[in-house]
């Protein structure tokens, strides 16, 4: 799905000297290679406070710590997702509720919020599924009107870009009170290991996530409140801040990919391709199509057989697993997550595809549908 091995070849060598240098210079935690990948995400990000950890998945149950919830509240999210969205959220004795997706942009749809606001509604973490940004404004305007916190879990789509109905622009997880990210290899901005970040443009919302990385320390050995254990290592950083560097390129080649994939595919019976937003820019962590009438998992394997690697993202929305269903839900609550679920698939997608690849994989897919 991914082709790390040739990204890392074109890169290599700033790679090494990085790597040399931390060997040489042993601070491997909290040394200067992390401090400069801060600060220069911080400027890419047009500013905001940067705050890196060890994951995404802490980077989002950090954001929530930092907010001061109390057991029970309520934390509005979306069931077509990766599962550390909705499992932080529960860890932390709070309950998910989850709204149904747009069936064109598979994110979070704004015009359901309403239906579930209750006076413990305390957050809502949107997700910026496969790249593709959820409509900020909207959600923006509903938490400002119901005074509730917006996180955004920005895990899939670091680099893209909101454009508010004025014309302004902002980087995708800058928009919301906290935005959080993953650097899991495999993502947009991927370290060669685990890796996460949490932004804020909040000071004091800043300044309680760097104690709450740091165990609730605000000065050397004074605890103001229980935190975790959550790092970068400089191996991490180094990997990122070179990488960081090309994240627009990489970006670009995926949106150049996707398009060449959508020119091949677009009006084909019984395929649906992805949508681009108007409000925003789509960087293509998964190409994601919608197969409507096709055998899928006949498909896959047939895709499978001739080399090429597929995935289903996601085979089941999260309501219908059993931690989910124990706060009530059952099948049909979210028809379009639980549709999506039966329908999608997604095609091999990075910054390293050439035509002459994706045209042998559409070949070997129209002749499976
Ligand atoms: C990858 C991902 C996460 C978790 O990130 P990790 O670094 O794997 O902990 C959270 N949310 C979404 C939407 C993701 O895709």
């Amino acid at each position: 799905m991914v082709d790390l091995k040739t990204q890392y070849d074109h890169i290599h060598t700033e790679i090494q000297e990085a790597f040399q240098e931390i060997l040489d210079t042993s601070q491997f935690v909290n040394g200067q290679v992390v401090k400069r990948f801060t600060a220069n995400l911080s400027e890419y990000l047009g500013g905001a406070h940067v705050i890196p950890c060890a994951n995404g998945t802490d980077a989002i149950q950090i954001a929530l710590m930092a907010l001061d919830l109390k057991p029970g509240d309520e934390v509005i999210t979306t069931p077509f997702t990766f599962v550390a969205t909705a499992e932080v959220i529960a860890l932390l004795q709070l309950k998910p509720v989850f709204v149904d997706v747009d069936p064109d942009t598979f994110v979070l749809n704004p015009d359901k919020l309403g239906e579930v606001l209750t006076d413990r509604s305390r957050v809502i973490i949107p997700v910026h599924l496969f790249g593709q940004a959820a409509p900020m404004e909207p959600i923006m305007e509903f938490a400002s009107a119901n005074d509730l916190f917006v996180i955004e879990d920005n895990a899939q789509a670091i680099g893209a870009a909101y454009t508010f109905s004025d014309g302004r622009q902002e980087m995708l997880g800058t928009i919301g009170h906290i935005g959080t990210t993953s650097f899991f290899p495999s993502k947009n901005l991927g370290a060669y290991g685990d890796a996460g970040a949490i932004f804020s443009r909040d000071e004091s919302l800043a300044t309680k996530m760097r104690s709450v990385v740091n165990h609730g320390m605000n000065q050397q050995y004074q605890y103001e409140r229980i935190g975790v254990n959550s790092r970068l290592d400089s191996f991490q950083a180094a990997v990122l801040d070179i990488k960081l560097r090309k994240l627009d390129t990489y970006n670009k080649a995926r949106r150049e990919a996707a398009e060449y994939y959508s020119s091949k595919l677009e009006g084909v019976d019984g395929v649906i391709c992805p949508k681009t937003a108007d409000y925003s820019t789509h960087v293509f962590h998964q190409y994601t199509l919608r197969l409507t009438s096709a055998d899928r998992d006949g498909v896959r394997a047939a895709l499978g057989e001739a080399g090429i690697p597929s995935g289903v993202y996601y085979p089941k929305p999260l309501h219908l697993h059993a931690p989910y269903q124990a706060y009530g839900y059952q099948e049909g609550d979210f028809p379009v997550s639980e549709q999506l679920s039966r329908e999608v698939l997604s095609l091999p997608m990075h910054s390293e595809l050439t035509p002459e690849v994706q045209d042998y994989i559409i070949s070997v897919l129209l002749k499976n549908l």
